[in-house]
């Protein structure tokens, strides 16, 4: 992909995105290296080329197959969440998606690991992460539910999709490592992160949230 495709035009060039940065800033989202990661990754290129023009938009978009690349809010809500004052070492996605916020998370990760179990989506986002030479980006079609344990413990653990969590996910991170994940609750999901102590498990709300449904099985 050339440098010109990836900066944009109109709709999609660097002060469109500039915009959508003020938007999450005005929403909260304080970290600045987040606001950065948003700033610099072009988000038209994970969505299909029709919707390019609204990929700036702090929407959620269809990806295909039913699913939904997320708002960039929550994507920033979410990295925020799992951000520390230092660098992540390694960090686990469950639904890598259109590969989005995997693609955020490279930024200030060393490795992101990332599973997601509709095998079109990892395939199309596996050729994004490649031409955007983002080489620190791992990616398995697999149930995200069994986390991806031969690359544990995990600094940080993101489920990008709303369902009940195994405690067996939770034993995967790194004591002081945090997940952040949507919960059920009721007809609504509520963002929770859940912070690993020397002594047990330490759960935060962060608000209400909309997420696909996480599901078992490969597609
Ligand atoms: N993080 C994505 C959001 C995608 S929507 C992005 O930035 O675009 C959530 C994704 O989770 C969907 O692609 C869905 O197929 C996937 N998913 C749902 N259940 C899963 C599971 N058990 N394991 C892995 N992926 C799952």
């Amino acid at each position: 992909m050339t440098p010109a495709a990836q900066r944009g035009i109109g709709m999609t060039s660097e002060n469109t995105r500039q915009r959508l940065v003020s938007r999450l800033r005005a929403k909260g989202i304080r970290d600045e290296r987040v606001l950065e990661a948003i700033r610099v990754t072009p988000r038209h290129l994970f969505v299909d080329e029709a919707l390019s023009s609204r990929a700036y938009e702090d929407t959620a978009l269809p990806i295909g197959r039913g699913q939904t690349i997320s708002q960039p809010y929550v994507v920033a809500l979410m990295t925020q969440a799992v951000l520390g004052d230092g660098r992540l070492s390694k960090v686990l996605e469950i639904g890598t998606g259109s590969g989005y916020q995997a693609a955020i998370l490279s930024r200030v990760a060393d490795k992101v690991f990332s599973t997601e179990r509709i095998g079109e989506l990892v395939r199309l986002a596996r050729q994004r992460f490649h031409s955007l030479g983002m080489h620190n980006i791992y990616t398995r079609h697999a149930d995200g539910l069994n986390g991806w344990p031969t690359q544990a413990p995990f600094d940080a653990i993101l489920v990008t999709a709303g369902g009940l969590i195994p405690d067996s996910l939770l034993e995967q991170l790194a004591v002081g490592g945090v997940l952040v994940a949507p919960e059920q609750e009721g007809r609504h999901q509520r963002l929770i992160r859940t912070t690993r102590t020397d002594k047990g498990f330490e759960r935060e709300d962060l608000g209400l949230v909309v997420f696909v449904p996480l599901l078992g099985g490969l597609e």
